[in-house]
């Protein structure tokens, strides 16, 4: 289509011209403009927890876009979709939540956390307790304060100077054991962060700001006892906690916040993708009422968006989390989510080319090896995503850099999810551990 050829696609080569144009959707399935049906095993961008084309949600946008489409929450002004929201959140997020600053997506979200932090500190007389710590092979999205945040280098390439006072420690990502000195990863991640504390000087640290499980780093779940133990230390030389639940937040992992399963009580949580399913852009930096009193006295917060607390994004997210809640979505998560892991477990763990596959509810992660001795990730000779997208017409991504991603719809049918480890077994099963494919 040659109007394709005037939009940037992230992340893609100017030479790549293979294209999926997706046209229709509907529950876990979509539809491209030549027809052909696809299953979706990514939820869109890891958000699609209800699923595509539901009725209620665009009968309740067509509504609201006759009544009010737009008017700004700046200033003295607000509107009363937002405002029907607030409660509904309230009975959602962890009691100590309490706060918000709504956003369009997920990278506003961070920067609204990330300055909320070093204005807080500010506020409190410490102008320079402005470091961010934060861990490589994570991702707070592409603005610059979350870029900088964020722990992949080929992401900031180019693009300096980036902002200073951002610090980047081990990722608990314990499969990849070489990474820890011979060394347990909670104790080995503890005493770094310890050290980096020591070095950098308490007096002079915002936050740490980190992903429950690391999304784009390749659904990295955490060991036993690293979000405790590292909240412990932060509490200890008060340094804020930002936990970024863009990916996990609204019943991903089986649990409404990642941070409940984990047990850990964030100063600041980001939200986006899950609280409307994807219907609507929105975002959220949610916040302890000590913190967002001390950034909104005085002057009054000095961040806002055009599209902060925007109607048709609060209708979305209204009816989505209704529809979360009523389905009971967020236990589905868990026990399709257990189901697809058996499968998928069933089905990969004695191939030689995979090292570990590992899931939170609905979130998946599969490492694909050269050895399973040395750990080393497989350099397969063809695109395994784009493998299991032709043949068999599932939607699965590749990241870091083998390692197969999944965050279907939380709807997922148990068909469904065979047809899945059906797709990712046959095409993972046809690579040698040189990389080779044979089909
Ligand atoms: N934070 C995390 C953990 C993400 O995975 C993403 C996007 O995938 C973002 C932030 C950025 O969100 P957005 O793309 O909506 O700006």
């Amino acid at each position: 289509m040659e109007a394709d050829t005037h939009l940037i696609h992230p992340h893609l080569p100017l030479d790549n011209t293979r294209r999926f144009i997706m046209d229709k959707g509907e529950g876990c399935l979509l539809w491209d403009t030549n027809g052909n049906d696809y299953l979706d095993a990514t939820g869109g961008l890891w958000l699609a927890q209800i699923g595509h084309g539901r009725r209620e949600i665009g009968e309740a946008l067509s509504k609201q876009a006759s009544r009010l489409e737009y008017f700004t929450s700046f200033w003295d002004f607000t509107n009363s979709s937002i405002l029907k929201l607030i409660p509904t959140l309230l009975e959602l997020v962890p009691s100590h939540i309490t706060d918000f600053v709504f956003t369009s997506g997920g990278s506003e979200s961070i920067e609204a956390a990330i300055k909320t932090a070093r204005y807080y500190w500010y506020k409190k007389g410490q102008p320079e307790k402005n470091w961010i710590l934060s861990r490589r092979n994570a991702y707070h999205g592409a603005a610059y304060g979350g870029g900088c945040a964020s722990g992949f280098e080929a992401d900031n390439f180019g693009l300096g100077p980036l902002v200073p006072h951002f610090r980047h420690l081990t990722p608990p990502h314990t499969y990849r054991s070489w990474l820890f000195d011979g060394q347990d990863p909670v104790d080995f991640c503890i005493a770094e962060l310890e050290q980096s504390i020591e070095e950098i000087g308490e007096d002079n640290i915002a936050a740490f700001i980190g992903e429950p499980l690391l999304g784009v780093g390749g659904m990295v779940t955490p060991p036993e006892g690293y979000w405790p133990k590292l909240e412990a230390v932060l509490r200890r030389h008060n340094i804020l906690l930002i936990q970024d639940e863009v990916v996990t937040g609204f019943g991903r992992t089986g649990s409404w916040f990642t941070c409940q399963r984990y047990g850990v009580q964030p100063d600041i949580i980001t939200v986006a993708k899950g609280i409307t399913s994807g219907y609507m852009p929105m975002g959220a930096a949610m916040m302890r009422k000590e913190i967002a009193d001390t950034v909104r006295e005085g002057i009054g917060f000095p961040v806002g968006y055009t599209y902060s607390g925007h109607p048709l994004a609060a209708t979305a997210a209204a009816v989505n989390l209704s529809i979360i809640k009523d389905e009971g979505l967020v236990e589905r998560a868990n026990t399709i989510g257990d189901y697809l892991a058996a499968g998928l477990h069933a089905a990969l763990d004695d191939l030689p080319v995979v090292g570990e596959v590992r899931h939170a509810g609905m979130a998946f992660g599969i490492e694909l090896v050269k050895d399973k001795q040395t750990r080393e990730p497989l350099e397969p000779q063809v695109a395994i995503a784009d493998e299991i997208l032709d043949e068999f017409h599932v939607v699965v991504r590749c990241t870091n850099p083998t390692i197969i991603v999944m965050s279907p719809p939380l709807i997922l049918s148990e068909a469904q999810a065979d047809r899945i480890v059906e797709a990712v077994s046959t095409v993972v099963g046809r690579f040698r551990p040189d990389g080779s494919y044979e089909k």
